[in-house]
Formats: C-alpha cells, structure tokens, sequence
C-alpha cells in the first residue's frame, strides 16, 4: 500500500466535526419521534459509532446529516455550517455514504463506480484515472479489476469498492450504516481491520451505525450507546463504557462478558510476555535442563539459528543426550505483537494450548504469551485503568504491512 499521496489528500484538516443540536425526526403519519432531541458532538477525525437495538434510530439520525432525512427541528452542523444551509445534492457530493446494501452500479465497471462522484465534480479524465488508481491501491484490491463489473466480485470486494467510492471525492465526513452487516464473519473482520488502517492514514470524520456492541467497541474511538428515540444512554470511550456502564440499559447492551471485551481494547504486545527456556538443535540437554528451573515457561522452545521458534520440546525430548531437530509438540498458535488480545486468547483456546510463541515481524521470537497472563491480567487493576482502545493506535508499520498483504490475498 502507498501512502505519501493518498495521506496528502486526505489530511485530518479536511475532516469536519459533526454536530447535532437538540436535533428531532418525526417521519409523517407517525406519532413518536424517531429521533428525539440529539445532541451529540463527533470530534473532527474521529469514528464515532452509534450502537442500539434495531429502531431506535440510528440510521434516521445518521442520514440527518446528508439530507437524505430532513430534520423536524433543531439542526446539525458539519463543521461550522448547519445541513439547513448546504443544498441537498451539494452535501451528498461532499459527504461520504457506505450502506449496508453497498448499492454499486450493476452495469459500471468498478472504476466507473469509483469515479461517479469525481465525474459529477467535473474533475478532468486524467484526475479521474489517478484518483481510481490511488483508491483501488488504499483498499488493496488489485487494478485489474478496475475494468470488471460487481457482479464479478465478492461480498467483501465489492464492499471495499463501496467504502472507496465514499472517500473518491475526499469527503469531509464519511457516513457508514452497517457498512459490514452483510458479510460473512472472517471477512467482516478483515474488512473491519482494513478499514481502522484506511483511517489510521486518511482520517475522516467517521459516523458508523452497527447494532453489534463488539464491531462498536473494535471500531469507535467513541461509542454512542442509543435506545429507542435516538436517546444517547451513553457517550463515551470503549474503556469507559466497559468500565462504567451509565446504566442498566447500557450494561446490559454491553453484555455480561465485559472482562473478555476488554480483551478487544489490548494488543498482545501490550501486556508483559513470559519468557521461554530456548534450545538450539544439537545443543547439549543438560544445559537446557538447566535453564528450566525457575524459567517462566516450564517447557523449552526449539528454535532455529535465526531465533524463529520451531516446536516446544517435552521432557522426554531431553532425556537423548542432545536436543533433537524434531520436537515432541508443534508449535502450536503463533501470535504477533500487533495481534489483539481476543484474538489471541481465541487462538490460544482453538488450539488448545496453554502457551502461545509471539514472534516479531522477522520471525523471531519475541516473547510467550500463556492463558494464565490473560487471567492475570483480567484480575489485575491494569485492566481496569486501561484508557485506550488497541484500534486507536496506529499499528507499527510492519504490522501494517502485514495486514495489507493479507488483504490482497481475498
Ligand atoms: P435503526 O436504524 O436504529 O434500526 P431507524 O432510524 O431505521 O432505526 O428507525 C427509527 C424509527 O423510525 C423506527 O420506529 C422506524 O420504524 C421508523 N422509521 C424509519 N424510517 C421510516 C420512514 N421512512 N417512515 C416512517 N417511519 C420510519
Ligand atoms: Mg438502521
């Protein structure tokens, strides 16, 4: 993935902060108030997530914000300027919109579908042509399928080219109403992974509706918890909402396993890693007998000369005089530092193992992480202290380049 061009277009100076002032929505022939009296500020280059059951009106106040809803009473303002004020058309140009449903153009090719609004703007052909090409890299789905049609891609590729057509025009705000609701659960997750990466770089104003508490807390630097009417129960971080609940309402949307959601908020290598008794092949036993008392880890870790982690040796591997090129265990799940915790402890527990290798971005070895760290942890008044949000932080550069590469792979 590149980034030199595509961060200059997309500069956090472009993002606009959306509020809502005591905004309402009474669809015609209703009673009650869809939306009743929203007041929420989105800061500039943040996502916010509003989360609730079905109805309670988020998408109605989602699409306050285009016009795609006209407001009853009150208003809301992108940036300095309320939505009474920008001509309807002029705010869908200006205003990014991924829907569930993605609504590509069945009959324009991919590039074409990236380029409606760049087209509608006026921009020149050549412009046209670049920007394509940038966003079809940021998304990380190969150019070559800028000339096919969406009927030719899957779920999960036509839902990047929906998320690229939003951002073709440079948006201040980008609006996202269960943009990941129809995919399947693995590449929901790479999708989702994906997307907290393009933000990391481009920075918009992100509103995002999802009525998953999980997909909430992996994704909003602010989560506001809603009920019916578009009442707010709660505004806040993902930290503060799993360690204090406003209310009732909202700690049972957030759920009973809060502990384990809060592994959502960690990456692995923010937590202190045991350390392995390490064995090179050939290498006498009794010296790594030796390491083994008092060793954090009571089994050693075979690895080869680079430091890469091979396999985890029994006891009974070291009763030949030296260790064996073939380990007893294999080496089981292998986690990397930008991995976060929930994945890992699933790792850990799909694999059945007590103990998981972490290795660095070469392959080496970097440290242990064990089931009963994770318990620790848990326990511990770290977890409760915890501020951010794992997804807030931008990942080291070559986990990120990991990341981008297993995109491609779809
Ligand atoms: P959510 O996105 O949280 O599921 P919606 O904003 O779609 O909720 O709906 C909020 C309330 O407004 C619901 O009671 C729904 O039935 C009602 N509603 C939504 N759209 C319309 C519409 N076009 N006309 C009348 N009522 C609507
Ligand atoms: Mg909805």
């Amino acid at each position: 993935m590149s980034t030199g061009e595509v961060t200059d277009a997309g500069s956090a100076a472009d993002a606009s902060a959306v509020r809502y002032e005591n905004a309402s929505k009474r669809y015609p022939g209703s009673d009650a108030l869809a939306v009743d009296g929203l007041s929420l500020t989105v800061p500039a280059g943040e996502i916010c997530v509003l989360v609730g059951p079905s109805g309670c009106g988020k998408t109605t106040a989602m699409r306050l914000v285009n016009r795609t809803v006209e407001l009853t009473s009150g208003d809301v303002l992108v940036g300095e300027r309320s939505v009474r004020d920008i001509e309807p058309a002029h705010l869908r140009r200006e205003i990014g919109y991924v829907i569930q449903e993605v609504g590509l153009f069945p009959h324009r090719t991919i590039a074409q579908n990236i380029g409606t609004v760049p087209q509608l703007l006026g921009w020149d052909r050549r412009r046209v042509a670049a920007r394509i090409a940038e966003l079809l890299d940021l998304i990380g789905l190969d150019p070559a399928l800028g000339d096919r049609y969406p009927g030719q891609l899957s779920g999960g590729q036509q839902q990047r080219v929906g998320v690229a057509r939003a951002l073709a025009a440079d948006p201040s705000v980008m609006l996202m109403d269960e943009p990941f609701g129809a995919i399947d659960p693995i590449s929901r997750e790479r999708l989702q992974n994906e997307f907290l990466r393009l933000q990391a770089e481009v920075k918009k104003t992100v509103l995002f509706v999802t009525h998953d508490i999980d997909e909430a807390i992996k994704m909003g630097d602010r989560i506001a918890i809603m009920r019916v009417g578009g009442h707010v129960a709660q505004f806040a971080t993902p930290a503060e909402l799993l360690m204090s609940p406003a209310d009732e309402f909202v700690e049972d949307f957030v759920g009973a396993d809060r502990a384990l959601k809060r592994l959502a908020l960690l990456r692995v290598s923010d937590i202190d890693l045991w350390e392995a008794p390490l064995a090179h092949v050939g290498q006498a036993s009794a010296e790594v007998r030796a390491k083994l008392d008092g060793a954090e880890v009571p089994y050693p870790l075979l690895v080869d000369g680079e430091r890469r982690p091979i396999g985890w040796l029994s006891h009974r591997d070291l009763d030949s005089e030296y260790v064996p090129a073939q380990p007893d265990s294999p080496l089981g799940p292998v986690l990397e530092g930008d991995d976060i915790m929930r994945d890992a402890l699933a790792d850990l527990l799909q694999g059945q193992s007590q103990y998981a290798a972490v290795i660095d971005s070469r392959g080496r070895i970097a440290g242990v992480l064990s089931i009963e760290i994770i318990s620790d942890f848990l326990g511990s008044p770290a977890a409760e202290m915890d501020e951010h949000s794992a997804t807030e932080r931008p990942r080291s550069a070559e986990g990120a380049s990991e990341v981008s590469r297993d995109g491609e792979r779809e």
